[in-house]
């Protein structure tokens, strides 16, 4: 150890003996050794300098080193000292990193102070090495500069792991940015191969459906190599990466063999290391692989890496699993899985230029499931959903690979497929299958249910070369299979299109009509025979039309239910009926329980009940003046939602109706717990009095059960006095009917009652 050094760590233990004399270059080497105390310390501190991995040293005012501890003789490939002291770091170094140091040192002597925590690279080394350097002037006793003395660390590991933290910020944002999955895998393949020398990274991704790794990412690999791993499957006996995945535990081969894949020439390797890459759930969700043309190991610094690109890899992957799963969620039905009405006309187009392309033809279905409600009503929705989902199966089973099913709506589906040929009987043949495989008895809520469909069909390009105007078309085949008794298919023809376009006419008609006021209201009496007079008057709409003169409502109800326009034609029916009713007990005519019919539209429609309420204070007509006609079927399609409603409006004090009673498919076990103060007899039970003895059996049993149920009843359609007899024996008192009126305008009603020419 030189004695420069000692002194000057040692300041004042140092013996004085040259206490005046200025320092000489060269004359450190004639100390007297310090006592035996000086000596155990000075023992004790080359042990200590030469022990610790950090360089130190000191060098005189020409940069020739003084001393130099352990670590940086070894460094420098030195065996001892003595090699190095004398020597400068031009000695050691290339000259422009020797003349950078020797700048530095200089400053610090000159200036005096001292240069602390500077980061550098190292020199010399072969490998990035990063040091992080102290240097402070060497002083002797007398505060002079007699030199430098520098410390440095080894900072590389840390500026390394500073470095990757970096990195994989950098990574991280690109992810945040929404960089493509295959962009940022490939950039993290790099990463890894600028930090591991002689590696080459592979990433692959799990297909959706989990059979099999597409691989997503090889910047380095030779092609036919790319080419040979493209796809690889997931299983025990698969290969490297494919067993990865499915173990889940990374498997490491050192005996690869491309050669089967590799022509000559191109880069080969010998090692193989495949990694899964999984979910935060334990899903293999990917694989990463790393190549070395070496037989070799993952070492603990390898191993550093891999899991930083496992971590950066599952990010990413997991980003665009979410994203397409929100992509799917957008257009997918999630109950059935099947894609939903937003992605119907892209599905529609793409089938139409694929038809095209192979020059032939496709048809498009709109399918209707009968009677779904019903379903959905009696067994729950949860039984709804099953068979929802029974059916969305059974229709893409039908498919295979040859077509489409989207579902457009709760019991609606589309079902577009390529066709060559079609004729209304091929198209029969094939859907009528469809049909078949659709009303096969499914087991459903504990019971077999059978749901049998209606479909209407349209063919591009014969009915339609736009998906608007095929979906238009096959809509109204449906609608002619249903009016024509469900449970059946229509193909759409011209003659449904003129239909169709009328009935769109009809309706801008009807909604014009309704603006205009070209409605009235006929009544027509009810009388309570055995006192012969007039109870009541049902008021029943007509249009008067500016061309086709009065219209029956049978004409237009239809119409205005399936438009909706039912809603303010019924509001128009019941205000307008109110108010003729309290003018003319205003008018001084005995009072009239005026009946008013309720469509199922307007029955349902929230917040009806109030508006009832809200009309009856407008019109002041007291709530029992006002009887509501409500039929069977309305009540059965929810029979709690009705019997709800009913209890409200039986609440407000007005009456209820069973109109048409006996054509519907009420629960006569129900009937008693309905606040339905009467039924009405439907005409087709009385029109065959007396000569259908099954009608009059009918007739009869109507009348008990309302007596049994303590319900009026009342017979509608009695035309002649035949019938109003055999009804008056059976005990049915009330009756209406062209025997004792037929519906009449307002004024003819009124002067009708008047003059007593009805009653
Ligand atoms: P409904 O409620 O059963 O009305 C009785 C129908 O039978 C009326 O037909 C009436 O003219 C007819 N009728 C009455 N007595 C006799 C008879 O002795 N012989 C024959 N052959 N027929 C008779 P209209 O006026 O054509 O009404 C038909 C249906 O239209 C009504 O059947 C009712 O369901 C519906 N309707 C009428 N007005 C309205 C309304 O304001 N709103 C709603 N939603 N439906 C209405
Ligand atoms: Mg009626
Ligand atoms: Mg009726």
């Amino acid at each position: 150890m030189s004695d420069t050094f000692l002194r000057a760590v040692n300041g004042a233990a140092a013996e004085r003996t040259e206490a005046e004399a200025p320092p000489s270059r060269g004359a450190v080497h004639h100390l007297r050794l310090p006592d035996p105390d000086i000596a155990e310390r000075y023992f004790w501190l080359e042990t200590i300098v030469n022990q610790i991995p950090d360089y130190i040293y000191a060098k005189d005012l020409d940069g020739r080193f003084l001393f130099a501890n352990r670590a940086i003789v070894a460094d420098n490939h030195l065996n001892d000292v003595s090699e190095l002291i004398g020597k400068t770091d031009f000695d050691l170094h290339p000259a422009e990193a020797a003349a950078d140091i020797a700048r530095t040192e200089r400053r610090v002597m000159e200036t005096g102070e001292p240069d602390l925590g500077i980061e550098e690279m190292s020199l010399g080394s072969n490998h990035e090495r990063w040091l992080m350097m102290s240097r402070v002037p060497l002083k002797d006793m007398f505060g002079r500069t007699i030199g430098v003395a520098g410390v440095s660390r080894d900072i590389t590991a840390r500026k390394s792991a500073e470095h990757l933290i970096e990195i994989q910020s950098r990574l991280l944002e690109k992810v945040a940015e929404g960089m493509e999955l295959a962009e940022f895998l490939e950039e993290v393949a790099g990463m890894v191969e600028t930090r591991l020398p002689g590696i080459h990274a592979a990433f692959f991704v799990c297909a959706s459906d989990g059979s099999e790794l597409r691989l997503a990412a090889a910047p380095s690999l030779p092609q036919a190599l790319v080419d040979y791993i493209s796809v690889v499957p997931i299983g025990p006996d698969a290969p490297g990466c494919g067993r990865a995945a499915w173990l889940g535990e990374r498997i490491i081969i050192t005996d690869v063999d491309f050669s089967r894949c590799l022509r000559g020439g191109e880069e080969s390797y010998r090692s193989a290391w495949s990694v899964p890459i999984t979910s935060a759930e334990g899903q293999a969700i990917g694989t990463a692989a790393f190549y070395s043309p070496n037989v070799m190991e993952p070492d603990k610094h390898h191993d550093e890496l891999i899991a930083v690109a496992i971590h950066l890899a599952r990010i990413a992957i997991e980003r665009r699993m979410a994203e397409d799963r929100i992509r799917f969620l957008a257009d997918h039905d999630t109950l059935t899985g099947l894609p939903n009405r937003s992605m119907l006309d892209r599905s529609l187009k793409e089938a139409m230029q694929k038809a095209e392309r192979k020059r032939t033809s496709l048809a498009v279905a709109f399918l209707d499931v009968d009677n779904f409600k019903l379903v959905n009503d009696s067994l729950g929705h949860a039984s709804g959903d099953e068979l929802l989902k029974v059916m969305a199966q059974r229709m893409s089973d039908f498919l295979g690979g040859w077509g489409r099913v989207v579902r457009v709506g709760g019991d609606e589906f589309v079902v577009h497929m390529l066709i060559d040929d079609t004729s209304p009987e091929a198209l029969h043949a094939r859907f009528e299958t469809l049909r078949n495989r659709l009303a096969a008895p499914l087991p459903i809520g504990g019971m077999e249910l059978q749901a049998t469909c209606s479909l209407g069909i349209a063919c591009y390009p014969d009915h339609g070369r736009t998906p608007s105007e095929l979906l238009a078309n096959a809509d109204a085949a449906m609608y002619h299979a249903k009016a024509s008794g469900r449970d059946r298919l229509a193909i759409f023809s011209r003659e449904m299109a003129e239909k169709a376009r009328l009935k769109l006419a009809r309706t801008e008609e009807l909604r014009r009509a309704l603006k205009l006021g070209e409605f009235e209201l006929h009544y027509q009496p009810q009388c309570h025979l055995p006192s012969g007079t007039i109870t009541g008057a049902e008021a029943l709409v007509r249009w008067r039309h500016p061309v086709d003169g009065l219209v029956p409502p049978g004409a237009f109800i239809p119409l205005a239910e399936e438009s909706g326009l039912i809603a303010p034609l019924g509001d128009w029916v019941l205000e307008e009926a109110c108010r003729q009713a309290r003018a003319w007990q205003a008018e001084g005519l005995p009072p009239l329980v005026v009946s008013v019919n309720v469509s199922p539209r307007q029955f349902r429609e929230s917040g009806w009940v109030e508006k009832v309420r809200q009309t009856l204070d407008r019109t002041g007509l007291a709530p029992h003046f006002l009887e509501l006609e409500i039929t069977e079927s309305l009540i059965m399609e929810d029979m709690a939602g009705a019997v709800e409603r009913m209890n409200a409006l039986a609440a407000l004090g007005v009456t209820l109706a069973i109109d048409d009673f006996g054509t519907g498919y009420s629960s006569l076990s129900a009937l008693k717990s309905f606040p339905v103060s009467r039924l009405k007899i439907d005409r087709s039970f009385v029109a065959d009095i007396p000569r259908d003895a099954d009608d009059m059996a009918i007739t009869s049993a109507i009348i008990s059960l309302a007596q049994k149920l303590d319900l009026s009843v009342i017979a509608e359609g009695v035309e002649t006095e035949a019938q109003a007899v055999f009804l008056l024996q059976s005990g049915c008192a009330d009756m209406q009917g062209f025997l004792f009126g037929r519906p009449l305008p307002v004024d003819d009603f009124a002067r009708a009652i008047k003059t007593g020419a009805i009653g």
